[in-house]
């Protein structure tokens, strides 16, 4: 069925009796050509791709829980193409291009809203950082306008300018960057795979990777054996794990990162913004909730929830930036587990056992990447050449020290980019 104006009319004046379940509940088959491992953003992104790219549709996509579970549907929703580094700047803005034309590709409406992001800076030395990245992505072909003191008071005027430990001085605005609804971007990737002949199939836990001859050969998950001819390893924080059945020991580190949502509240603020010194950033959603967030929790976890010390520093740092928000009453707060690389940059690559892919390393920027990230993996699996995008995103960059893309210049260590 396809989605439309039309369609919610037709149903609508017929009793809504004609709706058809968004993607089937196929029961796994015994062998596919390519077996994804991860139904969130990236692994449902790189099954469509592969789909509607290279007509391979002999392919399941299993995931351990239900899809969109995961880190997918747990974002504060940022999108944007903001990048300093060479390699970064190129995918990030490849997938900002891939997002723009994401709905009709999808035939789904994930309301990506380009509502324009702000990143504030507080001194001298941040304003000229931020300049050069500007220029980095003007030059990339994206957008990036210098704004001053003033010019951010007339966007921003309910932030404390008068504050006098981090004093605004300006910030540098970013008009295509803005949100989109997570889930809908998981179930509108699901649908689309779907309906070109993938099988998403829940409730299946990979639980080891057969391996013959140095040659993939399947998976063997809670739902039985399964034969594959390609097996992609996209499970985000999950990663180390997984690609340790394969014998493999990941640069990764899996680290809590948390978010909060206040009551619903009339549209007061209509961009995203960053504070450049207390890493606190907030958006709002349509629903009208103020949706933010800050750093990671700090220590090394699998459990996707956080601790409270972490809320009273995102809090603390909300105030200091904007004092209104201590009217607004917080409604929740939930965790999801990132897979933080070492120098903050992923990797998309083939894994040292012939017939696997690797794709991790997202950190806590892996929702905006989720279009590029799908489309050049899909790239790499069908033809075994790394996507031009994708290219700097190597695995073998953490053991010879080439080619390392410190985006935030933190030096090596997971919990800091
Ligand atoms: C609080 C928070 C805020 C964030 N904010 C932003 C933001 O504003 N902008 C941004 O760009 N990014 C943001 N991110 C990061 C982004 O959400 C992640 O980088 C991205 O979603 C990770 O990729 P994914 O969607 O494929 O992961 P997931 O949705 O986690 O998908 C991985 C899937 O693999 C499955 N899996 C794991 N192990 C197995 C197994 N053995 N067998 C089968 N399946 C398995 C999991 O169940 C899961 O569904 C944020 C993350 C969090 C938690």
């Amino acid at each position: 069925m396809r989605y439309s104006g039309w369609q919610v009319l037709a149903q609508g004046i017929t009793g809504n009796r004609g709706w058809r379940p968004a993607w089937r509940d196929p029961a796994p088959k015994e062998a596919y050509d390519i077996v994804i491992i991860g139904g969130g953003g990236h692994g449902l992104s790189t099954a469509h791709y592969l789909a509607k790219e290279h007509g391979l549709t002999n392919v399941a996509v299993l995931e351990k829980g239900y899809l969109g579970g995961g880190s997918v549907g747990r974002n504060t929703t940022i999108v944007r193409a903001n990048y300093l580094l060479e390699g970064n700047s190129q995918f990030y803005s490849h997938s900002l291009r891939l997002w723009e034309g994401l709905e009709a590709d999808l035939n789904y409406n994930v309301m990506h809203s380009q509502r324009g992001l702000i990143n504030l800076f507080h001194s001298d030395g941040q304003r000229d950082a931020f300049v050069r990245r500007g220029n980095m992505m003007i030059n990339q072909g994206d957008d990036a306008i210098l704004l001053d003191r003033e010019g951010c008071r007339k966007l921003l005027p309910y932030l404390d300018y008068e504050q006098t430990r981090f004093p605004i001085y300006g910030g540098l605005y970013h008009p295509r960057g803005g949100t989109a609804r997570h889930d809908a971007v998981a179930w509108g990737y699901a649908r689309a795979a779907d309906r070109r002949g993938v099988d998403l199939i829940q409730n299946c836990e990979v639980t080891g990777i057969d391996i013959a001859g140095g040659r993939v050969t399947g998976v063997q998950t809670t739902r039985g054996a399964i034969r594959a001819k390609k097996v992609a390893i996209v499970v985000a924080g999950r990663s180390s794990q997984v690609a340790a059945m394969a014998g493999l020991r990941l640069p990764i580190e899996s680290h809590v990162l948390q978010a909060f949502v206040t009551e619903g509240l009339k549209p007061v603020i209509n961009h995203v913004i960053s504070y450049g010194m207390g890493h606190f950033y907030i958006s709002q959603s349509d629903k009208g909730g103020l949706v933010f967030g800050g750093d990671l929790d700090f220590y090394a976890s699998y459990a996707a929830r956080g601790n409270l010390p972490m809320a009273e520093h995102v809090a603390e740092a909300g105030m200091t930036l904007m004092p209104m928000i201590g009217r607004a009453r917080m409604l929740r707060s939930w965790g999801g587990i990132m897979d933080m690389s070492p120098d903050g940059s992923p990797i998309i690559d083939k894994a040292p056992v012939e017939g696997l892919y690797l794709n991790c390393g997202w950190c806590y920027g892996g929702f905006k990447a989720v279009p590029g990230s799908g489309n050049c993996f899909a790239h790499l699996i069908a033809t075994d050449r790394p996507h031009k995008a994708a290219s700097a995103f190597r695995l073998d960059r953490f053991e010879t020290g080439r080619g390392l893309m410190d985006e935030e210049g933190t030096g090596s260590q997971h919990n800091l980019h």
